[in-house]
């Protein structure tokens, strides 16, 4: 698929004492008919990367271009970008066909065209039914989808969306989910996605870039980010998982060998560089490792807490070498509990299902 946006060693240094690097050097590619999610924590310069794209920020350093063309020479009415932000901006006394036609009639478009985009853009939100309500008089989650038909109704190539579902609750944010994703396809507008949902990110998106600290630390789709962090900030901020002092004996390819604190020896995935033999951390999903006798275990340790979800128990096991570690594991209504509190067990997981991570 063609690139839809190019962004090359973009840099963004607020002034101050000291300046805020608020993105350094940050180089992605979104493709034409992508949902694009930039995730990472609070302060780590997505909203200010999305800005940049929009035009209301300006690069301290970097080129910015969409199908070839530069857009840092574009005020930013003229990008052919539109924007969905956290708040929705509606105005409250318009009616939601009104909402959705303002900004076409400030383009000038003909009449007979605004009519029929905005039935469109109703009718693909499904809000037709609420046309002539008042947008103060509806709810949140009717808001956010005349918010997204109002930006979608221009027809912009891209959609540029910050944080839109953090204003609804747990239930409607599911469903909003889902909505904006259908959207997403229907359309065919390329989504750049802004959220610090780990979650959402993953239930989304064509692809993901994991942002810290200014930082572009991983790009890639929803799998490799949970199955193969790349570092341990990744592997951290993406789900639970369990770090494991390791040794690193060779790695061919994508395999690593390693030794574990037992002694034991296993295959494991390589981080994508190639990792220095010598100490190292893996990094095991706690749903992709079980607990067992102490014999047959990897690593041996004694059982601490051992909580109840429902569809899934939690075992937090003390390891001998110091590490806390913990074992998710599907309940079975036909399976009986075999380990309590203050057992020795062991644990255990498939070779080559952990990550060697980058320290
Ligand atoms: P959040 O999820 O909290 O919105 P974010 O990842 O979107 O965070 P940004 O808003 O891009 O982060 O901010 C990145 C860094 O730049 C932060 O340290 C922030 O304090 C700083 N920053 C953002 N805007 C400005 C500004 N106008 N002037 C100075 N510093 C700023």
């Amino acid at each position: 698929m063609a690139t839809a946006i190019s962004v090359r060693n973009l840099r963004k240094v607020y002034p101050g004492q000291p300046p805020v690097v608020a993105l350094a050097d940050a180089s992605i590619d979104i493709k034409d008919n992508e949902f694009f999610t930039l995730l990472g924590p609070s302060g780590c310069g997505k909203t200010t990367l999305l800005r940049m794209i929009a035009g209301f920020e300006h690069p301290t350093a970097g080129s910015l271009t969409m199908h070839g063309e530069n857009l840092l020479e574009l005020p930013p009415y003229k990008r052919p970008v539109n924007t969905v932000f956290q708040s929705y901006a509606l105005f409250p006394h318009l009616t939601v066909a009104q909402n959705i036609s303002f900004g076409l009639e400030m383009l000038g478009k003909p009449k007979a065209e605004i009519r029929q985009t905005v039935d469109e853009m109703m009718a693909l939100v499904k809000m037709t039914e609420m046309a002539d309500r008042q947008t103060g008089q509806i709810s949140g989650g009717q808001q956010q989808r005349v918010a997204l038909a109002r930006a979608l109704a221009p027809k912009p190539r891209v959609l540029l969306l910050d944080e839109p579902l953090s204003a609804l609750d747990f239930k409607l944010r599911k469903d909003m989910q889902l909505e904006l994703k259908r959207l997403q396809m229907e359309t065919g507008i390329t989504f750049v996605f802004v959220t610090h949902d780990q979650e959402e990110a993953l239930t989304m998106s064509d692809r993901i870039a994991v942002m810290n600290a200014g930082e572009i630390r991983q790009i890639g789709n929803p799998r490799q980010i949970y199955d193969q962090p790349a570092e341990r900030f990744v592997a951290d901020f993406i789900g639970d998982t369990n770090f494991l002092p390791a040794e690193l004996i060779e790695t061919a390819g994508q395999t690593a060998t390693i030794r574990l604190s037992s002694g034991k020896q296993i295959a494991a995935r390589a981080a994508e560089s190639g990792s220095q033999k010598g100490k190292v951390t893996l990094a095991v999903r706690p749903e992709h490792a079980s607990i067992g006798p102490e014999a047959e275990g990897l690593l041996a340790g004694t059982l601490g807490e051992v909580v109840y979800f429902g569809t899934d128990t939690h075992y937090h096991v003390a390891l001998e070498d110091g590490t806390g570690f913990v074992v998710r594991q599907q309940n079975r209504p036909d399976a009986t509990a075999q380990f309590s509190s203050g057992d020795r067990v062991g644990v255990h997981f498939a070779p080559g299902i952990g990550q060697v991570l980058k320290d």
